[in-house]
């Protein structure tokens, strides 16, 4: 906590077997920012989040050099549970519940990754109903009946359930419709507000910027541009490859 920031990479380089899937790649989240990593397909952006949250290797990956600390602390060499312990939690791409537990099976997971006495989870679970009433009114339902909306929401809330200093999303937007888009970006700011940092990849570069204070942007495995959200939103380049404007 404190002045530290929340997430601190540098020179990191990471990659599967002989492919370099990440350069490195230098970047900062200040103390509970919003920051956005934008790029293209296969830019290396779940690389970055996965080599951050230690689970890289699952995916046959692996960090080569370079350094990632919390809040000041070092993840380098830390099992992936103990990052979660550190207070870093994934939202993974594509959601990923567990489709035949309960709503609720499945935020208890997410409480699992972190030391708590029953108020501190009582308070979490509060949270996560608050800013998702829908997980509280389907919570003995299967996580696999959910709509694609309620199970980013899930996966988001699963994330909170660790109470985390910082929350990385790996496209929270992606295949959701326009509102539910909007809502889950609402809930990102919400949650900012509560003093969690962000660390956000997407595709949708609209939405990323208007959430973000600060944007790079990886083009394969390299950062290319860097700056204030609103800076990078009116530049030439992000306008034409990124926000769709010619
Ligand atoms: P997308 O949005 O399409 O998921 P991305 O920006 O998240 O793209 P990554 O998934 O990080 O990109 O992929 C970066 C590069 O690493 C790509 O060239 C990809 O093909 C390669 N890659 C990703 N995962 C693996 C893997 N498990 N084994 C081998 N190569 C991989």
């Amino acid at each position: 906590q404190g002045t530290e920031p929340a997430l601190e990479v540098t020179d990191l380089t990471a990659g599967y077997g002989p492919v370099h899937a990440l350069r490195r790649v230098s970047l900062t989240v200040p103390a509970g920012a919003v920051v956005t990593v934008l790029g293209g397909n296969g830019a290396g952006k779940s690389t970055l989040l996965r080599a951050v949250s230690r689970t890289l290797r699952f995916h046959g990956g692996a960090v080569v050099s370079g350094t990632v600390s919390c809040g000041g602390r070092p993840l380098d060499g830390l099992p992936p549970d103990r990052v979660v312990a550190a207070g870093v939690s994934q939202v993974p791409e594509g959601r990923q519940v567990f489709a035949r537990m309960t709503v609720e099976d499945n935020l208890r997971a997410g409480a699992l990754g972190r030391r708590a006495d029953r108020t501190e989870r009582a308070q979490a679970l509060r949270r996560v109903h608050a800013l998702f009433p829908v997980l509280a009114d389907r919570a003995r339902q299967p996580a696999g009946l959910l709509s694609g909306g309620e199970q980013q929401m899930l996966a988001v809330g699963r994330a909170l359930m660790a109470r985390p200093e910082l929350l990385l999303l790996d496209e929270p937007s992606l295949g959701l419709a326009p509102l539910m888009a909007a809502r889950i970006a609402d809930a990102i700011r919400e949650i900012n507000g509560q003093g969690t940092a962000v660390l956000l990849v997407e595709q949708n570069a609209a939405l990323a910027l208007r959430l973000a204070s600060r944007a790079y942007v990886l083009e394969v495995g390299e950062v290319t541009l860097s700056g204030p959200a609103a800076e990078l939103a009116a530049s030439d380049e992000v306008r034409r490859r990124y926000l769709g404007v010619v």
